[in-house]
């Protein structure tokens, strides 16, 4: 899938109500972005599959939902305020500003793709070498070396490279001098930390056990592209799984496994994912790596999986003063006695909802011809023979799409939207049902398409004799009689999470 192709989902993202520019009346606010009628529920579905494969399939894994807002301290503990910052540089010209890793990143982009395979190695591995020694001279160096212009003034007129803090802040309290600077938390994942203990003792968990969290999260990004790749304030989906020390490896392997079939199931091909090790740790893990995702853009991050040994709570005990420890009653064997207190080891998988959202879009995004089996029901209603037509159609897991069934009346009289809207009042305490009457079958069923519904159903004049509607599938564009009756039972066939997570 190309550049152009991406464009072409952005803008159906747009027309169809799934993203739309935060404040777009005001001309949009950098790197925010709102969902629409269908996105929200898109979101929420997607969302849902990963709550229930974290939470309610695994009896060692509970759910949580922390305050946005958290005590200063806990952003000193977790590193955050001395170490959660990008390189950045200014290009003295244009007076823009740019990440310097993603500077050379897209010239290591760009070598690739002119054939300079030897030129890219040798600058990617001079790249991870500067990031790993925080070098920031050396990065200044890189650019100028492989001259790396800016892409607004196309002069390398450039400042040095200085690191920026990523997290936003903002006072807490009504009056000035009572105000405290406080964070929008970068990672829900430190929510998890500080309620360590609240968990496990409310909850008698016992180790190895995990607690998910999906919430929003706030980084001062830079620079903000790609759509809702990179976004100012985004949502992540994050489970720390708490672990005796020294188990970290195992532990470790099991979730890269286990995240990576989560993502193979949603069946956009196994080839759309790769692992990629990170070279430069972050400050608190041991092991970390990417599950990158095949993005119209190139290979991209969509889910991390780090090894964190105890540091965060090590550092909540140290800077809370509070002992945040585990007694682990089971036996050691190898000392015939009890592996006693300890402070948890952790791994954690940490997903962007939003970059899961523009994956999936992007992977369902079809034009297609559309086929002479896709005939409207009523025959007065037929396409001219031999007319060819083109249909946007999102082919997303039916168990994800915004709306699960369209039902349409042929027409708008003879008591047809009466009985439509009968079988609707039977579905839609278990389906998101849609009601249309307006324009021909045909335009409904595309301006269906183009939303993903999987299943479309057409009251007509035999369903008044008969109790029998059609049913038209978005794939196959197959179109069936059935009785009314049997409507629940196809539907359940495929929009059964049963079906999908087992
Ligand atoms: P990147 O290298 O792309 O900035 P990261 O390594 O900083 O990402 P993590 O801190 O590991 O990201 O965050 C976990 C997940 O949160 C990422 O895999 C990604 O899906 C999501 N995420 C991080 N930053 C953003 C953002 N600015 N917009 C949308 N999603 C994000």
């Amino acid at each position: 899938m190309s550049e152009e192709v991406f464009k072409k989902v952005v803008s159906h993202c747009k027309e169809y109500g799934f993203v739309f520019p935060s404040s777009e009346i005001y001309d949009g606010l950098g790197a925010v972005y709102d969902y629409g009628q269908n996105g929200v529920e898109l979101k929420n579905n997607l969302r849902t599959y990963w709550w229930k494969s974290m939470v309610q399939m695994n009896e060692n894994i509970v759910g949580l939902d922390a305050a946005i807002f958290m005590h200063p301290k806990v952003w000193k503990a977790s590193g955050h305020i001395d170490g959660f910052s990008d390189p950045m540089i200014d290009n003295k010209d244009s007076k823009k500003r740019y990440r310097a890793d993603q500077l050379l990143e897209d010239k290591i982009a760009r070598y690739e793709k002119d054939g300079k395979t030897n030129k890219a190695e040798e600058l990617q591995k001079s790249l991870d070498q500067a990031l790993l020694d925080n070098d920031l001279a050396h990065l200044k160096n890189l650019i100028e070396l492989h001259e790396i212009v800016c892409p607004m003034s196309g002069t390398r007129n450039w400042t040095d490279v200085r690191q920026f803090n990523l997290m936003f802040s903002t006072e807490m309290g009504a009056m000035a001098e009572d105000s405290d600077k406080i964070y929008l938390r970068p990672e829900t994942a430190q929510g998890i930390f500080v309620n360590f203990l609240n968990v496990q003792k409310s909850g008698r968990m016992k180790i190895p056990f995990g607690i998910a969290q999906t919430g929003k999260a706030f980084r001062n990004e830079i620079i903000a592209r790609q759509f809702i790749m990179r976004m100012r304030e985004f949502e992540q989906m994050e489970m720390q799984f708490f672990i005796r020390p020294g188990t970290q490896k195992q532990w470790y392997e099991h979730w890269k496994e286990t995240r990576i079939k989560w993502h193979h199931k949603l069946g956009f091909g196994t080839e759309k994912y790769r692992f990629h090790d990170h070279v430069k740790l972050a400050h608190y893990a041991d092991a970390a790596v990417d599950i990158e995702f095949d993005y119209p853009f190139g290979f991209k991050e969509m889910e991390g999986i780090h090894s964190r040994t105890d540091f965060d709570l090590k550092n909540h005990q140290e800077f809370s003063g509070k002992k945040i420890q585990y007694f682990d009653s089971e036996v050691d064997e190898s000392t015939g006695k009890p592996f006693g207190n300890y402070i948890p080891y952790v791994v954690e998988t940490s997903i962007g909802l939003d970059r899961l959202f523009l994956a999936t879009l992007c992977a369902s995004f079809i034009e297609e011809e559309v086929g002479e089996g896709d005939l409207p029901a009523a025959p007065r209603l037929e396409r001219q023979a031999g007319k060819k037509e083109m249909r946007t159609v999102l082919k997303l897991p039916a168990i994800l799409a915004p709306v699960k069934v369209a039902i349409f009346p042929l027409t708008k009289k003879d008591g047809l939207p009466e009985v439509a809207e009968k079988i609707i009042n039977e579905l839609k305490f278990e389906y998101n049902c849609f009601y249309e009457e307006k324009d021909a079958i045909g335009k409904r069923y595309r301006r269906q398409d183009a939303i993903g519904t999987p299943y479309c159903i057409t009251v007509d004049h035999d369903t008044l004799v008969d109790q029998t509607v059609t049913i038209r599938y978005r794939d196959t564009m197959k179109q069936e009689r059935i009785p009314i009756s049997k409507i629940k039972e196809i539907l359940a066939e495929e929009i059964n999470w049963k079906k999908f997570l087992g």
